[in-house]
């Protein structure tokens, strides 16, 4: 039922359409013209003003077959990351890959023509189905920004699933909560050579900090990066001024309040330790301390419905299944705080982010077929 030679052709199509975030305009019109012939009425919302992209995030809401039937949600996001510009796949048998010049794209083109094929074929086979609601997001690779500007209002579904992860027949049910930090440093300026002891410099302090900073993988649940530090003007000067900017990820909202503090002390307790006085007057380095909630954490029970449902389609299909937690965000992550019970299932995508990401064509032929049977016992199940 599900066409393997379908979802090839629809596939090396959509991974030549360059879509980098805040450039999906292409490839939203594209699938707006497929969703459209697919019978689906396609709603664009009006996100691009604050998500800076040349399109909004897709809605397309396909009619069930079975009267007051629950509605079932299938999303996957429409940019890549870069480079991501001239795609052009490579196909050797089952495998698709880029040249290496570029990344595939199968992160998240992969999800999305596992939601196309399996819509085609529910309506195709007249198989019984509640009405389907498919999210196409836009500027995910961002930091889930267009899920974050999405009104889910717009949905009628409130159970589905994202499709938006590496590997096949796993289904992500724990993901990181992160805080985004920025912490600028204020030292005080004075000529290296002249004066030294009449500065501060705000790089010493920066240093003191990171060195005394639990980095990397703090726990099995947390981890912590600085990732990017810019300050000073020249080397006979004693830098006033640095800018770092952080993150911090824990599946537990506890564990990721705790490192977020302990990376803030290490900036207190830096600065607190150098002071000098010049002319009579007291100076003391500085801490200026940004801290944002960049999304929540996802935390799917294994009894939910949507947990079991994978779990008994897998069954039915006899293929392998097991739940996991991964240590990045996903679109997942926004809606499951807003009242819509998602997890993230695989969807064939390999060594993503890189020039080398590559998909087996059988493992997206499988999550269709998955997709069927998931969104059919949905349907059946009151
Ligand atoms: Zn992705």
């Amino acid at each position: 039922m599900v066409n393997a030679a379908r979802i090839k052709d629809e596939f090396l199509e959509l991974v030549q359409i360059s879509s980098v975030s805040r450039r999906e305009g292409a490839v939203a019109k594209r699938l707006t013209k497929v969703l459209e012939g697919m019978g689906a009425a396609v709603e664009v919302d009006d996100s691009g003003h604050k998500t800076g992209s040349d399109t909004g995030n897709l809605v397309a809401r396909f009619p069930g077959s079975v009267p007051d039937a629950a509605p079932f949600l299938l999303c996957a996001h429409m940019d890549t990351v870069m480079p991501g510009d001239n795609v052009r796949p490579v196909v050797n048998g089952d495998i698709i890959k880029s040249d290496g010049t570029t990344i595939l794209g199968g992160d998240d083109k992969s999800g999305i023509v596992a939601i196309l094929e399996a819509v085609r074929v529910l309506r195709e086979q007249r198989i019984a189905h509640g009405p389907v609601d498919v999210l196409l997001t836009v500027c995910e690779e961002m930091g889930l920004v267009g899920a974050k500007h999405f009104d889910v209002g717009r949905l009628r579904a409130r159970t589905g699933l994202v499709l938006d992860c590496d590997g096949v027949h796993e289904l992500i049910t724990r993901a990181p909560a992160a805080n985004r930090m920025s912490f600028t440093v204020h030292g005080l300026e004075a000529h290296a050579g002249i004066a030294p002891e009449e500065g501060i410099s705000a790089i010493r302090v920066a240093a003191e900090a990171i060195a005394a900073m639990r980095l990397g993988r703090v726990s099995a649940q947390t981890t912590a990066n600085v990732g990017r530090i810019e300050g000073g003007l020249a080397s006979n000067i004693i830098p006033n001024r640095v800018m770092l900017r952080a993150e911090a990820r824990s599946l537990s909202v506890d564990g990721l309040e705790a490192q977020t503090a302990h990376m803030r002390e290490c900036f207190e307790h830096a600065a607190a330790g150098h002071r000098v006085t010049v002319g009579g007057r007291e100076h003391a380095a500085r801490v200026e301390a940004r801290v944002d909630r960049d999304y929540d954490p996802l935390d799917v029970a294994d009894s939910t419905r949507i947990v079991q449902l994978v779990a008994t389609a897998s069954r039915a299909l006899g293929v392998p299944f097991r739940t996991r937690s991964t240590g990045g965000g996903s679109d997942a992550n926004v809606f499951t705080g807003r009242g819509v019970e998602v997890a993230n299932l695989s969807c064939g995508m390999r060594e993503i982010h890189t020039v080398n990401e590559w998909v087996d064509l059988r493992d997206m032929v499988s999550t269709a077929r998955l997709l069927v049977e998931v969104v059919g016992l949905h349907a059946s199940k009151k």
